[in-house]
């Protein structure tokens, strides 16, 4: 083997990258295409040959993108010219006799049944100068080519590479816009999820977490609210202030847990018997406000039987009892702190009178 043909044989390094080159293409076992098929029947009229081929060096084998006079799709890497000629990237490789050409001596290749004796092939180069393959015309008998097929042939692999860059491009402009399209997508679900919290975080700021129900700072919020509190006092309202009775001996006999359980209970029984417009607040531990708007007393004092009664039968393992505080409020006269105080002590009045029960404040039909 000579030095020569050592020199020309590419690094693995250097191969590894030239086949990456080709990769980028993903051209390799594509379909046919006319565009490269007229090229290559180009170069066989131009160079007066009876075979042409563009033929890409894969791996371990010469694939044909296009050809004419060639019965195989590919060959054994072993076997190709081409793979000789793509070893020096810059220049035309022309074999005038294969057969008299040492280097070729294993390179057998048959055309049309008849052993091949001529070859011409230019190199097909990336932007970055690897040699991809190569536009090729062959000839079963000895031959050379004229200085204008030469720079004919030179001409349609330069045609041929700017196809195979218009291919990559397109690739990877498709590789763009699926990029963007997931990034897209990443995004919007990362804004819905970022939403999601966002109601989330808004919702546990103004709901108690053990209830469900409003919470104190979600109170502060409607009557810092000028519009909420336009709203109450568009017509008579009422406060129902309900306090768990003997709560702690449910939690010194039963538990905690269960005094949690206890809490729901009577939250859910607060929930079911309100309507919608009415505010449920946990006001305090086991201290329930309830904001009935355009509600008269008596009304109210109903709505407030209710809770009682279903407090009363409610599923725990326990009796469970509440007494409620019932205030009027009229706009214009009172503030809701006012009605509040009354509904407190109308409360106050209900645990002396022996808890389980609603009293309602009685001052409006005293004054
Ligand atoms: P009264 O009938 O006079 O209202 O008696 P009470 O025992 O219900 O009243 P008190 O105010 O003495 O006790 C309230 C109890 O509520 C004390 C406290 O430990 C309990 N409590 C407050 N918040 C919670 C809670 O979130 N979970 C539980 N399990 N207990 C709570
Ligand atoms: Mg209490
Ligand atoms: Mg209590």
């Amino acid at each position: 083997m000579s030095l020569a043909r050592l020199r020309a044989v590419p690094a693995p390094t250097e191969e590894a990258q030239r086949q990456d080159a080709l990769d980028a293409y993903a051209v390799v076992d594509t379909v046919s295409e006319q565009a490269y098929d007229d090229l290559v029947r180009l170069a066989a009229t131009l160079c007066d040959a009876p075979a042409a081929a563009i033929s890409l060096i894969d791996r371990d084998r010469q694939w044909f993108k296009a050809r004419l006079g060639l019965d195989q799709t590919q060959t054994p890497r072993a076997l190709a010219i081409c793979d000789y000629a793509i070893r020096t990237p810059e220049q035309m490789l022309v074999v005038q006799d294969v057969a008299d050409d040492p280097r070729f001596s294993t390179r057998v290749v048959s055309l049309g049944g008849r052993p091949l004796r001529f070859y011409a092939g230019m190199p097909l180069l990336s932007p970055d100068g690897h040699a991809l393959g190569t536009i090729c015309v062959l000839d079963a008998q000895p031959r050379e080519l004229r200085p204008a097929q030469r720079a004919g042939l030179e001409a349609l692999a330069r045609q041929t590479q700017h196809l195979l860059e218009l291919r990559r491009y397109a690739l990877e402009q498709r590789r763009l816009l699926n990029e963007r399209e997931a990034f897209a997508h990443r995004l919007e679900a990362a804004q819905a999820d970022l939403q999601r919290r966002h109601e989330e975080l808004k919702h546990s700021a103004s709901h108690d977490a053990l209830t469900g129900l409003l919470n104190r700072a979600a109170l502060a919020q409607l009557r810092g609210s000028p519009e909420a509190m336009r709203e109450l006092e568009s017509a008579p309202y009422a406060l129902l202030l309900l306090d768990v009775d003997h709560f702690k001996q449910v939690n010194d006999r039963y538990g905690h847990l269960l005094g949690d359980r206890a809490l729901r209970a009577v939250a859910d029984a607060v929930a079911s018997s309100v309507r919608e417009g009415d505010v449920a607040v946990r006001y305090g531990g086991e201290e329930f406000l309830i904001v009935l708007p355009a509600t008269r007393l008596a009304q109210a004092y109903e709505i407030a039987e209710r809770i009682r009664a279903r407090v009363a039968r409610s599923s725990l393992p326990f009796a469970l009892t509440v007494s409620v505080g019932v205030a009027a409020g009229e706009p214009g006269r009172d503030t809701p702190e006012r009605v509040f105080d009354r509904a407190d002590q109308a409360l106050y009045r209900a645990k002396n009178l022996g808890r389980d029960r609603v009293v309602a404040d009685d001052t409006m039909l005293r004054e």
